[in-house]
């Protein structure tokens, strides 16, 4: 891959006066001129491009070609694995220090000290949301300061330094901006994007680590039920628990994720999609699947339990429950049993990657329940249908959750 080099500071293109700030990357590709003449300059008080996105969250002096060949990939057959893309983006800092920039490196592998806080204490939090590219061209992003947020929350309850909101935003504009061609057409999928926090430096008695990396990847992933929502069937599990009171539940810790899958891996070889996990201390109220969310209907009224750390706050759960209640639904954040579960009309989860999954049946102790005679709830397809037409631009965005990128 060719990269580029910053040239001279200012420059008058057809008229108009471009400066380099801190933000305009001048770059030179000498491979391409149609894209030298796009991207070489920032004009002045552009609204955001992509070249200003890009160029604040990166040194200034970083160089950077983003290849414009279109991708050869099988738009239709796109699943949930990982496709690799032309860049990540890296930003580190030391313990008790703050994050300042980051630079956007070609993806790829990563060295780390066999000692690093993360590889032998799991000192890391991860995130994930999507970007959608709109029929006009232009590309969403739904909410990415709630995750943003939550990382900033989950790095205080790991000892890590974070990037701030601001820093965290700037980092997925440009990774997404910088791999821009691998965002699936409308209609076809997303952009699925993975921030990461580590413990990087190396640490061999327990403590917080010496150094920490900010890394965002991406992958084009697919719509998670291609021929429509399809119903998963849920195992309650009554032995092992995903989170405890005063664990880290409540947080995206990379810890918290290979511990479930045991449970999951019991359940798969009986047939079910995944667990759904019941509260440590009582076995009675239900907290969450393994790393979605979950809802309960009865008749016009949705409840999900309350988040009180055990549960991790999904950002579809908040979001799900405003879409709800703005089409007239009741709902509750409050302890639910199994028995309001046995008892429901109907039941889904909600996460980022499934957006709203319809729960076909529950088993409870030997016992299964299954909910509508025939396919997907008719409140799950009108809660799906209401948010991803809002994650894709189609619908009026009301909330003001979305963040256009050009
Ligand atoms: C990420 C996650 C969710 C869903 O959160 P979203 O922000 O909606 O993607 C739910 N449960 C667990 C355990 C998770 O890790």
């Amino acid at each position: 891959m060719e990269t580029a080099a910053v040239l001279s500071n200012t420059a008058t293109v057809a008229g108009r006066r471009l400066v380099r700030d801190t933000g305009g990357l001048l770059l030179r590709h000498p491979a391409n001129k149609k894209l030298r003449n796009q991207l070489r300059f920032t004009p002045v008080n552009a609204p955001t491009t992509y070249r200003s996105v890009i160029a604040r969250a990166v040194e200034v002096d970083s160089s950077l070609s983003v290849p414009s060949e279109t991708v050869d990939l099988n738009w239709d057959n796109l699943g949930f694995g990982l496709v690799h893309t032309d860049y990540m983006y890296v930003m580190k800092c030391s313990l008790g220090e703050s994050f300042t920039k980051g630079e956007l490196v070609p993806f790829g592998n990563i060295e780390i000290n066999p000692s690093a806080g993360v590889l032998n204490y799991g000192q890391g939090l991860f995130e994930g949301l999507k970007a959608y590219r709109k029929e006009d061209g232009n590309v969403l992003l739904f909410r990415p300061e709630e995750n943003a947020k939550r990382m900033i929350a989950g790095s205080e309850r790991m000892c890590m330094p974070s990037p701030s909101v601001d820093q965290f935003m700037q980092a997925v504009k440009a990774t997404v901006l910088a791999n821009e061609r691998w965002i699936p057409p409308p209609g076809k999928g997303s952009l699925y994007i993975r921030p990461l926090l580590m413990g990087s430096g190396s640490v061999l008695g327990l403590a917080p680590a010496p150094e920490y990396t900010f890394l965002v990847y991406v992958s084009p992933v697919g719509n998670y039920f291609k021929e429509g929502l399809s119903p998963i069937n849920l195992v309650v599990e009554t032995e092992m628990h995903r989170a405890t009171p005063g664990g880290t539940g409540g947080v995206k810790t990379i810890g918290n994720y290979a511990a479930v899958l045991k449970a999951q891996g019991a359940a798969k070889a009986k047939g079910y999609s995944d667990v759904l996990y019941l509260d440590s201390t009582h076995k009675k109220y239900l907290e969450e699947v393994s790393s979605c969310n979950i809802f309960v209907v009865k008749g016009n009224t949705i409840s999900t339990p309350d988040i009180k750390g055990t549960i991790l706050p999904g950002i579809t759960r908040k979001s799900i429950i405003d879409v709800a209640r703005d089409q007239g639904f009741e709902v509750f954040e409050k302890p639910v049993t199994v028995d309001e579960l046995l008892d429901a009309d109907e039941v889904f989860c909600t996460g980022t990657a499934v957006v709203v999954s319809p729960v076909g049946s529950i088993t409870y102790l030997g016992k299964r329940v299954a909910y509508g005679s025939s396919g997907v709830g008719l409140v799950s397809q009108q809660l799906y249908s209401g948010l991803t037409r809002l994650q894709m631009g189609l619908a009026d965005d009301k909330m003001g959750w979305i963040v256009e990128l050009k």
